[in-house]
């Protein structure tokens, strides 16, 4: 039983204001949606709702170190960052950090500014230049901190490339090289109810021909701009609203993202970049298949979206055999 109290205790880690020891709200969360169209970028970390001059302290005993301007002054102490600070420490010092203090209270680094749209303090946890972790999912999370509510999900199809143009999206027959858009929301239930994204991780696969496909979000890698977050995000819905719009078949390489899409037309056995030139080599033969998306949140609970749609090998099926005549060659 002692180990795991002392497991649980050194898991996890305090909030940077009071109470440090009982869950918060967060109303945002890494990787969301951030800027805009013109210039995407992922957020870094989890924003906590509090009033304007709400104390920050530091989690870590270590040299404070302030920078920024404007309402995005901030104190960074060793890898701990908050952001949108006023009446912050002057210059580099040594603070008293909160998992150091027993009896006395920890060191002030400053305080909540009155930040347009909402006061919220930012938190994020990654050396200068990132990357940045989670700080809902690094050593367990903030001490408290819990989500137990499924996300929700809702899937379409559209032309691979398209990025959302309303006069690509694919209904019915697919036919080609297609991207699968999940529709995403998820409630974060601890510290009080907030929608936010709270989408980490998402997988797809076509009926059980697998392998499953996975996007996901460990950690996110400044520069973060361009065209690598509107692979994530579709970007005639960027940043309008939660839910969030992402693209399932793109995925995230160490730190890159990369253009994918689900071949229908893909020769069997060969890699999806190759096209079949008859039915009878397709790996996705002329028929029903279920394309299956699921969403995680940091918590891994999830949500299946299920979709049936008919996939065709080409245009003109008249001048191939029908499934029926392949089933019955067979
Ligand atoms: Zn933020």
């Amino acid at each position: 039983m002692a180990s795991i109290i002392l497991t649980i205790l050194i898991s996890t880690y305090p909030w940077p204001i009071r109470p440090f020891g009982s869950a918060l709200q967060v109303s945002a969360t890494l990787g969301d949606a951030r800027e805009s169209v013109a210039d995407p970028r992922f957020h870094r970390g989890i924003d906590i709702p509090a009033s304007v001059g709400t104390t920050v302290y530091s989690i870590i005993s270590d040299t404070a170190r302030w920078d920024g301007s404007g309402v995005n002054t901030y104190v960074r102490v060793g890898n701990y960052w908050c952001i949108h600070l006023e009446d912050r420490r002057k210059g580099d010092s040594l603070v008293l950090g909160i998992l150091d203090t027993i009896n006395t209270p920890p060191d002030t680094i400053g305080k909540m500014l009155d930040y347009p749209n909402g006061d919220h303090l930012h938190f994020q946890i990654g050396p200068a230049g990132g990357p940045f972790e989670n700080p809902l999912s690094r050593n367990g999370g903030p001490v408290g901190y819990n989500d137990t509510g499924s996300p929700t999900i809702t899937i379409d199809f559209w032309r691979q490339g398209s990025e959302g143009d309303t006069a690509q999206q694919l209904v019915g027959v697919l036919d080609g090289r297609v991207d699968i858009r999940a529709c995403c929301q998820d409630t974060q239930t601890s510290g009080g109810v907030n929608n936010t994204s709270g989408i980490y991780k998402l997988t797809w696969s076509v009926d059980t021909v697998g392998p499953i496909q996975t996007i996901i979000f460990p950690q996110v890698q400044p520069p973060n701009n361009g065209d690598s977050v509107l692979l994530v995000y579709d970007r005639h819905n960027y940043r309008t609203a939660s839910p969030f719009y992402c693209w399932a078949t793109n995925r995230i390489v160490n730190n890159q993202v990369e253009d994918r899409y689900w071949n229908t037309k893909q020769k069997d056995n060969q890699p999806d970049s190759v096209d079949a030139e008859s039915l009878e080599v397709a790996r996705f033969k002329d028929c029903y298949y279920w394309v299956l998306v699921k969403a995680y949140d940091i918590r891994e609970n999830f949500d299946v979206a299920k979709d049936k749609e008919t996939d065709r090998i080409q245009d003109d099926v008249s001048e191939l055999p029908s499934f029926d005549d392949v089933q019955k060659e067979v």
